[in-house]
């Protein structure tokens, strides 16, 4: 049995994913402290929008509004029990929109970190959240996703027991983790060992990578570190466009439709096969992507120099990998949009 995505994998050398979900929401009229997994139920239509804004941009791929439905996440709006029904909501809107594109597109059932830490560090044992992953893992699966998304995970351990849930529930699953900590993940991952984490799994995902973090110059960075590593697994790469700005009550990326074109370009050079982007990426940006993957032919793995000067300096002189450690120092101008 092949699913959907390992078909269009084998079919072709690059998808491209979705944009933001967030920040599309927020325009939509989300207000920050919302639960936007509530609109699954309150406001399909502005779901189905935010699929479908992908969907007409040209991602082969898009994530359903899931990332905090987890039991965690949504105790903190009184509807802990309401993870999975809430999952399997956002999946059955993501069916209908993808199966009406006219094209094969997947459906990603989206599982986001449960927002505490596991331990020994924090309070979470692992079984605990292995039942929650299992919980928005069902209603995922329920609601017709063709596989399972984890994405912005810092921790190996939460990493870990996602997925385990994920073999409970049978499901194909892909993993991204945020580098957003000097070339590191916030609990100190570096790349290398993220590539090395996912070939220890009995269930390894289809496709693992990147997502968030700190701008697409930095992403980048972390994507030449997998591909470094001589991985045969296919990369993921979804940054986001640009750095946020705070600016007249919301947050803004600065990062330009073209800016994204480059990116996705360098993304797919440097050997991601799986193209996206994250916070601030809005179907313009899609659009752009796409257009310059289609149009644009390969060229050589893209140096650090080039990143920097087409995207802007990267937020640290470190990817993590070496052995000087974390550090913090911003340099080279940021081409702003
Ligand atoms: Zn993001």
């Amino acid at each position: 049995m092949t699913d959907a995505l390992s078909k269009l994998l084998a079919e072709r050398d690059w998808l491209l994913a979705d944009g933001a979900t967030g920040t599309t929401l927020f325009n939509m009229g989300l207000t920050a402290g919302d639960a936007p997994e509530f609109w699954n139920e309150a406001h399909p239509d502005r779901i189905r929008a935010l699929y479908r804004g992908a969907v007409d941009a040209g991602s082969d791929i898009f994530l359903t509004n899931s990332f905090g439905a987890n039991a965690a996440r949504l105790k903190l709006h009184d509807a802990a029990p309401r993870a999975r029904e809430l999952s399997r909501l956002a999946a059955e809107l993501g069916r209908e929109v993808a199966d009406a594109a006219g094209r094969p597109v997947v459906v990603a059932g989206s599982v986001g970190p449960t927002g505490e830490i596991l331990a020994p560090i924090g309070p979470l044992s692992p079984a605990l959240a292995v039942e929650m992953f299992e919980e928005t893992a069902t209603g995922l699966k329920e609601g017709g996703a063709d596989v399972l998304w984890l994405e912005t995970i810092s921790a190996p351990e939460e990493f870990r027991a996602a997925a385990e849930a994920f073999a409970n529930v049978g499901m194909p699953w892909c993993g991204t983790m945020s580098f957003d900590t000097a070339g590191r993940t916030m609990m100190g991952v570096t790349s290398a060992e993220f590539g090395r984490l996912v070939e220890t799994l009995p269930n390894p995902p289809r496709a693992f990578g990147a997502n968030c973090g700190t701008g697409a110059s930095d992403l980048l960075r972390t994507v030449l570190g997998f591909a470094a590593s001589g991985t045969e697994r296919p990369i993921i790469a979804k940054g986001n466009a640009g750095i946020p700005r705070y600016e007249a009550g919301h947050i803004h990326y600065d990062g330009t439709p073209e800016l994204m074109a480059d990116y996705a370009v360098m993304a797919r050079d440097a050997g991601a096969r799986i193209i996206g982007g994250c916070c601030g990426t809005t179907p313009e940006h899609l659009r752009a992507m796409r257009a310059a993957l289609e149009t644009q032919p390969v060229g050589p793995r893209p140096t650090l120099d080039r990143i920097a000067g087409a995207l802007g300096g990267f937020s640290s002189e470190s990817d993590g990998l070496g052995e000087d450690g974390p550090a913090r120092v911003r340099r080279g101008g940021r081409r702003r949009g």
